[in-house]
């Protein structure tokens, strides 16, 4: 059979393009074929009128293993968040301390979110995960992460107020369902790193990896429609390779690989706001994660003022506020938002502009137990799988599956020349 390429890689996300980057540099030849306008996939970022969006609020974390790996961080210019959360509860807005200053884990947090017990099980919860390694960590029994906690002693109320908060907001769904494993790994690189944006928007991570790879080698705007042995009927054609990596989303797995069983998707909404005030009058000029520990919440998961992080985020000095709340909240009435908004500031945000609304159906694959973090990426007869499903919903996890995947790959190819 004529190849036209040694490996087709479908799809430009992190994981396709951490793919295609290691078997360029391994020598094959790889051709990268991507649906949308752009590289990316999930991170993508906007530049409206000044102002950077990214689509959907998301930090790359510099602890990440793959990151420190695989990335040229510092040409990132990354623009780290104050760790920590301020969080709103009925009897006033508190500010959870960074758990690395200080000595005492959350010393700095007051007795009204969690006794100070409940607070310490927590602390150290969190610190047995930074110590355990990542491989430890996936070996655990597997329960929920509401379990998990209860079952290390921390306390409902702690969970109420900010764990379950803010947890929400990273797993993507509320109820705490998700594995323990994959909260143990989230807790272990939070304790590690501090989550931080790229001057540029989130997408410089995506275009510092398609550096490694030839402009040329990526199409743009073509779709792959099936796959047969060694063959991707695309949108374009026909296109014969030895090696055929599928390094799509999950639904998009669903339609290429129908036996393949994929999870269920999380959904996120994210506003962006200009708010007409002086910086410092919110969250005392601090990038720190806003949040609602009240019973009784508003529709938004979280809030925080972008450009105090990364001023470049919002040119002439404005004030970018990114919320997102999780599921699809598209119809959500704009003004239950600024009320919600103007709660959690404790401002008047009558006159708060909004310049973005992004609805993301598919922002993380669900990663319920019985969690795995490694998930088989050789599919045989040439085919391999790659993306966040395979590994942990991350950045981290995009970008290790996109390198299994090449390794297997380089394997395969090496084995038929
Ligand atoms: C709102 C949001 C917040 C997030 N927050 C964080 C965070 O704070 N920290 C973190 O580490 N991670 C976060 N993530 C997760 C992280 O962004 C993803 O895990 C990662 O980007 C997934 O990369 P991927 O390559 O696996 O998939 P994708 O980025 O989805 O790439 C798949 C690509 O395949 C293309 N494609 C699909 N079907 C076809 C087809 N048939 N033919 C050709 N191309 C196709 C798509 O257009 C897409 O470009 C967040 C994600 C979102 C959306």
């Amino acid at each position: 059979m004529d190849y036209d390429s040694d490996a087709i890689v479908i799809g430009a996300g992190l994981a396709g393009l951490t793919c295609a980057r290691e078997l360029i540099r391994a020598g094959y030849v790889v051709s990268v074929v991507e649906a949308s306008d752009a590289i990316g996939g999930r991170i993508r970022t906007d530049e409206v009128d000044g102002l950077l969006l990214d689509r959907g609020f998301q930090l790359i974390n510099p602890a990440y293993p793959e990151v420190q790996r695989a990335l040229d961080v510092e040409a990132l210019a990354l623009r780290s968040f104050t760790p920590g959360a301020q969080v709103l509860t009925e009897s006033g807005s508190f500010v959870i301390a960074d758990p690395r200053r200080g000595g005492s884990l959350f010393g700095a947090l007051r007795a009204n979110v969690g006794s100070k017990f409940a607070k310490s099980r927590f602390a150290a919860y969190a610190l047995g995960c930074a110590v355990a390694s990542p491989h430890g960590l996936s070996q655990r029994p597997d329960v929920s992460a509401f379990e998990a906690l209860r079952s290390a002693g921390v306390s409902t109320e702690l969970i109420e107020k900010f764990i379950r908060p803010f947890l929400a907001g990273v797993f993507l769904e509320e109820s705490l369902a998700t594995s323990r494993r994959f909260m143990d790994l989230v807790l272990r690189s939070f304790v590690r790193g501090t989550p931080s944006i790229p001057a540029r928007g989130m997408q410089s991570i995506p275009l510092q990896i398609a550096e490694g790879i030839p402009r040329e080698s990526i199409s743009l705007g073509v779709r792959a429609l099936s796959i047969d042995q060694h063959t991707v009927h695309l949108t374009s054609g026909r296109h014969r390779a030895r090696a055929i990596i599928v390094a799509v989303d999950a639904p998009g797995v669903a339609m290429l690989v129908p036996d393949l069983p994929v999870p269920q998707a999380r959904a996120v909404t994210t506003w962006y706001h200009l708010a007409h005030v002086p910086p410092q009058s919110l969250t005392r000029g601090k990038p720190i994660l806003v949040l609602d520990g009240r019973t009784a919440r508003g529709p938004l998961t979280n809030s925080v003022v972008l450009s105090h992080a990364a001023p470049s985020y919002a040119s002439h000095g404005r004030v970018l506020v990114s919320s997102s709340a999780v599921g699809l909240h598209g119809n959500v009435k704009h003004g239950d938002i600024l009320g919600h908004l103007s709660e959690l500031y404790a401002t008047n945000t009558a006159g708060w502009d909004l310049v973005g609304t992004y609805e993301i159906p598919f922002a993380l694959p669900a990663q319920d137990p019985p969690f795995s973090r490694r998930l088989p990426v050789d599919l045989g007869g040439g085919i391999f799988v790659a993306g966040d499903h395979r590994d942990t919903a991350s950045i981290q996890g995009a970008m290790v599956s996109g390198r299994r995947v090449a390794e297997s790959v380089t394997t395969h190819l090496g084995g038929l020349t």
